[in-house]
């Protein structure tokens, strides 16, 4: 729902690459980063919040992340449904898959096409370099039914 003029990644790119480079979920310092509500959202509200960056508790970023999908017994702890929960739920074992700003509907498309077209090579061979690591049996498991299932 962002404005449709979004934000020029020539101006947060070295801010963007530092925060999908730290080991902690993305989302919420990709939606500052991004332009906001757009004008024609069909919410019906009086208030303008064009411009406005808050989580809008769609669940969007649970339901992608990897690590819930793998140890869904995380999602216990709080049934809350916002970039907040993602925070508390996977904290610093976030896999940094960038899946969680990909289906953000505040994250801007710039930010979303960058990370499709500039990182995602990156993402895949981090991915691909753990399999088989005798530590995370589950990671394994998730690649295989993530293959059957496509
Ligand atoms: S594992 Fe992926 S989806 Fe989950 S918080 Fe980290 S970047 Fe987001
Ligand atoms: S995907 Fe939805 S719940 Fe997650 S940060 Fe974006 S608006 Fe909030």
């Amino acid at each position: 729902m962002p404005l449709r003029i979004q934000r020029d990644i020539k101006e947060v790119e070295t801010i963007l690459n530092h925060i999908l480079n730290i080991n902690s979920p993305p989302v919420a310092r990709c939606r500052l980063l991004s332009s906001g509500f757009g004008p024609s959202h069909a919410l019906n509200i009086a208030e303008d919040i064009v411009g406005h960056k808050e989580c809008i508790g769609c669940g969007n970023c649970i339901d992608i992340c990897p690590i819930l999908a793998r140890e869904p017994h995380r999602r216990d702890k709080t049934a809350q449904r916002t970039s907040m929960a993602l925070e508390t739920l996977v904290g610093e074992d976030c896999d940094q898959c960038d899946s969680c700003v990909l289906v953000c509907p505040q994250v801007d498309t710039t930010i979303k096409n960058y990370i499709v077209n500039r990182r995602m090579i990156e993402v895949m061979s981090r991915l691909e370099q753990r399999l088989g690591d005798e530590d995370e049996p589950e990671l394994d498991l998730f690649v295989e039914e993530a293959i059957t299932q496509a």
